[in-house]
């Protein structure tokens, strides 16, 4: 079947802010406010003069919901097919979206506080989610804000991106929100001051200090595959129930999806 149009949304690349050569924020532009619940992915690609229908990839979008603007943090993979492609747009360059932006990877409203661990991209939808909680109070549409406690790992800082300055100076604003950025390898970067270690080897001692009850908790693990599995065995360990812990997970390393 060919390409049918009816089904996507096109979208204008306004810009691409590179933070490493190979990690990027993408800001995208559609013809009309897109809307899905924060912490889903869209399904964005481009079209190549090769295939009849474009080179689609799931993106977590790191944007809050209701605007044309959209936002995703995404990494260069290599040899990837289409994150090649996508390094090699311009501004003001086409892309595509399925209309649709879907997911189960949002809020757990069934519990209060919400421990949300990532590895570099995969903090993208817990920003929409903490933006979209934000925008939920100043509007009056929330009353009891949820309580966030966001691990962030890379290797050296500036794989953080601006996220760590974004969500830093976010957590200074509002009392609901923690941040807490970590390095694993902080001899690569001599400035680096704050936390170092793997995600997944902080997470208790920031679970313990921010006290939340295990009764209302939820925990997230979002993007890479090792580092979910450790950290889902340790949100076990501690106690939390199969049902609060939820995973999005961003690829399957390459020796186990070819096993
Ligand atoms: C629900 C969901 C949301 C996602 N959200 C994001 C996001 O917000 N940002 C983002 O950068 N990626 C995200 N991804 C991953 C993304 O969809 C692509 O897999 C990735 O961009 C590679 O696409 P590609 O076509 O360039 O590589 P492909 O040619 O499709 O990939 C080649 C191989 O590389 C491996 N691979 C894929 N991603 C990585 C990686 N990051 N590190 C190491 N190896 C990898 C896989 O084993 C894959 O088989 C998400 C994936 C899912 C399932």
């Amino acid at each position: 079947m060919g390409f049918d149009p009816s089904q996507y949304l096109e979208l204008t690349l306004v810009e691409r802010v590179d933070f490493s050569d190979d990690l990027a924020v993408f800001r995208v532009r559609a013809e009309q406010p897109v809307d899905f619940t924060p912490g889903q992915y869209a399904t964005l690609g481009v079209r190549t003069a090769e295939q009849d229908r474009p080179l689609l990839r799931p993106y977590s979008v790191a944007s809050a919901p209701g605007t044309r603007d959209l936002e995703f943090f995404i990494e260069r993979v290599e040899d990837g097919a289409l994150t090649s492609h996508l390094w090699s747009l311009d501004s003001g360059a086409t892309l595509w979206m399925r209309e649709r932006i879907v997911g189960r990877f949002v809020l757990d409203q069934d519990r209060r506080h919400h421990v949300m661990v990532a590895t570099v991209t995969g903090v993208g939808p817990y920003l929409s989610i903490a933006r979209a909680q934000q925008q939920a109070l100043a509007a009056g549409r929330r009353s009891t804000p949820h309580r966030f406690l966001i691990l962030h790992g890379a290797s050296r800082s500036w794989e953080l991106g601006t996220y760590r300055e974004r969500l830093t100076s976010f957590s200074q604003t509002v009392d609901w929100l923690d941040y807490i950025p970590t390095v694993s390898r902080p001899w690569e970067d001599s400035d680096w001051a704050g936390e170092r270690g793997r995600v997944e080897d902080v997470i208790r001692k920031h679970l313990d200090d921010a006290g939340f009850p295990l009764d209302d908790t939820a925990a997230y693990t979002c993007g890479h595959p090792k580092m979910i599995d450790k950290a889902q065995g340790i949100f076990q360990r501690v106690g939390l129930p199969e049902e609060s812990i939820h995973e999005e997970k961003y690829f399957v390393e390459r020796s186990e999806a070819s096993a």
